[in-house]
């Protein structure tokens, strides 16, 4: 058992919690323990928010863009240096694949370059007069940024916000995830040295500690990532201070296969897209809408590709789907399994799991998955995947289209016009056309009806989300009296 993080990180200190209450942090491949890590709750989140405010006032806020620059381009340093430490306490914490880890830090890395070049990029305008008053708008930060994430991509996760938060000016609160709290204490250690204290606090902890969070008054600015039912907590919270919110949040998504898709690079895409990071990942496809002509040639390949996945401990190189990431994750997949039995889903295959105590579940495809079923309508978040057979390029919209969420959704067609028609009708934030999502900062990336509101990973919409407009309305004088 390591001990290694027993204290919040508030004003560039380490402190216990005042409640001095730990959780344990479980290696999910075992379910042992391996750390501690302190619970946080209101009144740490009170001292966090002090300290970030604090220091946005007296420190942050008197940085140019083009130190902020700077700044950036040394937390992205930071993290390259660390990687494989970072990497290997992220499998440690969340049990996915080394290999899966060693993207997600590169992707942080990539977050934090990314946005140390849009720092000094993002400016007002300047608006057409009325006589002798000019117009401008200015860009403005909003102080605090209060952010909460979950336990499945911990170190982009703390990117994916942070840097665009600091590139605009703002200071920041971050909760992450109970259950996978050391990838974000380690970034702050990391950052130390590199930020004014107070910039970056981490407050780990769960439910009490997120809610004093979303309702605090100080708060300028609240990021989310999590499901769409805490999303609507947060907004409720949010809502006394008419706070503005940024969330993303979850998906059940579906993937189109017509007639003419080239399935030697539909199947493995898919493969791919539905059980990375064990499945645990908002972007994966839980739902794949087959055409009724290719279906059982679809099925057979998929199976024999899924049958080729190894379910094992993050550590063992040779495996591909980790355990997945909790006690209550492996709870709620496994409940979901027993659901679409029930149902009446067709199980046509389950993989095997490694011996021993950790939270493995293997993949599974269900056939014949009706579309009032829960397993086609729910998200799962874990390697169980539906197929649906359609006959009609309506008939696959609608599918598509009836679930509450709105996150992503993919074509496979050889007709370009047919595609491109889907992809407009498709009611989500992200369509891919004959390929499927492995990440890139630069795109917009958010979700429509109940998967969010805004769009990480951009340049303008993203700089916007961590910024206020200020319109300053100048009286020039400037009419010429002749
Ligand atoms: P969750 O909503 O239960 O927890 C996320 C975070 O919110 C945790 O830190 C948790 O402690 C905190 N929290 C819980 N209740 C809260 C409350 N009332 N007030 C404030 N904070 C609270 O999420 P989860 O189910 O553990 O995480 C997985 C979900 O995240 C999935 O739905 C997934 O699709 C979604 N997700 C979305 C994206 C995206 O970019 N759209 C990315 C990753 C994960």
């Amino acid at each position: 058992m390591v001990d290694r993080w027993p204290t919040l990180y508030v004003d560039g200190d380490w402190t216990p919690p005042e409640s001095d209450e730990y959780r344990t942090v479980l290696d999910p491949a075992t379910g042992e323990a391996f750390a501690e890590a302190p619970n946080g709750g209101a009144a740490d989140v009170e001292a966090a928010v002090e300290a970030a405010r604090r220091s946005f006032e007296t420190t942050w806020s008197d940085r140019s863009a083009h130190e902020r620059v700077d700044v950036l381009h040394e937390l992205a340093d930071a993290v390259e240096a660390n990687a494989d430490e970072l990497a290997a306490l992220e499998t440690r914490e969340n049990g996915k694949p080394l290999h899966e880890s060693e993207r997600d830090v590169e992707a942080a890395i990539e977050d934090f370059r990314y946005y140390a070049g849009a720092a000094d990029k993002h400016y007002g305008e300047t608006l057409p007069n009325h006589d002798d008053l000019m117009d401008m708008t200015v860009r403005e930060p909003y102080g605090v940024v209060g952010t909460v994430i979950p336990w499945n991509w911990p170190p982009m996760h703390v990117a994916d916000f942070l840097a665009p938060a600091l590139a605009a000016g703002n200071t920041m609160v971050l909760k992450p995830a109970p259950e996978t709290p050391l990838c974000a204490l380690r970034m702050a250690e990391l950052f130390d040295d590199l930020l004014p204290d107070g910039v970056f606090n981490v407050v780990p902890g769960g439910v009490e500690a997120g809610a004093a969070l979303t309702s605090h008054p100080d708060v300028g600015k609240l990021a989310f990532t999590g499901n769409s039912n805490t999303g609507t907590e947060v907004l409720k919270s949010a809502a006394e201070h008419i706070t503005p919110v940024m969330l993303e949040l979850g998906g059940k998504n579906a993937s189109v296969y017509f007639p003419d898709a080239d399935l030697e690079d539909a199947v493995p895409g898919t493969v791919d897209s539905a059980f990375y990071n064990s499945g645990e990942a908002c972007s994966s496809s839980e739902r794949l809408l087959v055409h009724e002509e290719i279906h059982d040639e679809f099925l057979e390949r998929f199976v024999e590709r899924t049958r080729e996945l190894v379910v094992g401990p993050g550590d063992d190189p040779d495996t591909d789907i980790g355990p997945l990431a909790s006690q209550q994750q492996y709870d709620k997949v496994t409940d979901y399994i027993e659901v679409g039995k029930r149902e009446g889903a067709d199980l046509v295959y389950e993989g095997g799991v490694p011996d021993g105590d950790g939270y493995f579940v293997a993949p599974h495809v269900f056939d014949g998955v009706e579309p009032d079923m829960r397993i086609f309508n729910e998200e799962i978040f874990g390697p169980v995947i539906s197929v649906t057979t359609f006959e009609t390029e309506r008939e696959a919209i609608e599918l598509s289209n009836q679930v509450e969420y709105g996150l992503t959704g993919a074509v496979w067609s050889g007709d370009a016009k047919r595609a491109m028609r889907v992809a407009e009708n498709l009611e989500v934030g992200f369509v891919l056309v004959n390929t499927y999502f492995r990440g890139g900062i630069g795109t917009p990336f958010g979700g429509y009806k109940r998967s969010g509101i805004g769009r990480k990973h951009a340049f303008e919409e993203t700089m916007r989300e961590f910024t206020r407009t200020k319109t300053i309305r100048y009286n020039t004088g400037s009419t010429l009296q002749w």
